[in-house]
């Protein structure tokens, strides 16, 4: 395995958390960084899984130790991912997944410049509202000041998609979780069964008409 890491963004509600977990089931090989948090754990979470869930003073503790690759503030908590997410990786012989917000990416697309990004979008304003309510009444918590700011949220960072290397749109799952599993096989160097056809489909530049078509939606 060539080490590749692997940055995924997407707007909060998109399915990104869906589709990877998919993506893992059907391609070895692929670590996941457990990130650090300082929001609360939604729904089943458990600390060590989804997150690892702390408090405002140790993860700023952390930042000043040095122990973060990038980290951020969304929504009001901080995100971060640990330098040590790499080692781990590399030490297992995987490729390393990070889900982490565009403010973050930004800062390891710098850091490390080769890393492979792919940015993940969902098909509509009204789409991204009915999946967010959906987990949200799941969960059973509908806070709608939450929802409300995850649906602002996601027009800023939808345009945000031009800086990542690849792009879908999270319309049919089967569909979004193929082309994810392409794109991870092409960068590894696999060029059979249509996979150099479908990651090239969805690099930025070659999806922009439909790219464009979701930001428009969206307003933007
Ligand atoms: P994210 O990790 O991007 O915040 P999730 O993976 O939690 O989003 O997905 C948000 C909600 O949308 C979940 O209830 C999930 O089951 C649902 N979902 C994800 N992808 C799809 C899809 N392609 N079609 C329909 N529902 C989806
Ligand atoms: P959620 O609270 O829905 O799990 O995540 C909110 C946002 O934080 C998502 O955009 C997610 O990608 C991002 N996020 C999760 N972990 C990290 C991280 O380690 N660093 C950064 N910068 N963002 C993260």
């Amino acid at each position: 395995m060539a080490g590749i890491l692997f940055i995924i963004s997407a707007p909060s509600g998109s399915g990104k958390s869906t589709l990877v977990s998919q993506l893992r089931t059907l391609v070895e090989g692929l670590d996941f960084s457990i990130s650090y948090t300082t929001r609360a754990p939604r729904g089943s979470e458990e600390n060590g899984r989804e997150y690892y869930f702390t408090t405002r003073e140790e993860f700023e503790r952390m930042v000043a130790a040095g122990d973060f690759l990038e980290w951020a503030e969304v929504f009001g908590n901080y995100y971060g991912t640990a330098v040590s997410a790499l080692q781990h990786a590399k030490d297992l012989g995987k490729d390393l997944l990070l889900d982490i917000d565009v403010q973050g990416a930004l800062q390891v697309m710098k850091k490390m410049p080769q890393a492979v990004s792919i940015f993940i979008l969902p098909p509509s304003p009204q789409v991204l509202e009915r999946r967010l309510r959906n987990r949200s009444a799941a969960e059973n918590m509908t806070a709608e000041t939450i929802i409300e700011k995850r649906l602002n949220g996601a027009k800023g960072e939808l345009k945000m998609v031009w800086d990542y290397q690849y792009a879908l749109v999270n319309d049919v799952l089967d569909e979004a979780v193929t082309e994810m599993r392409a794109v991870v096989l092409y960068e590894r160097g696999l060029r059979d069964d249509g996979i150099e056809e479908l990651a090239k489909g969805c690099r930025t530049n070659a999806a922009s008409a439909k790219l464009q078509a979701v930001l428009g939606a969206f307003g933007e």
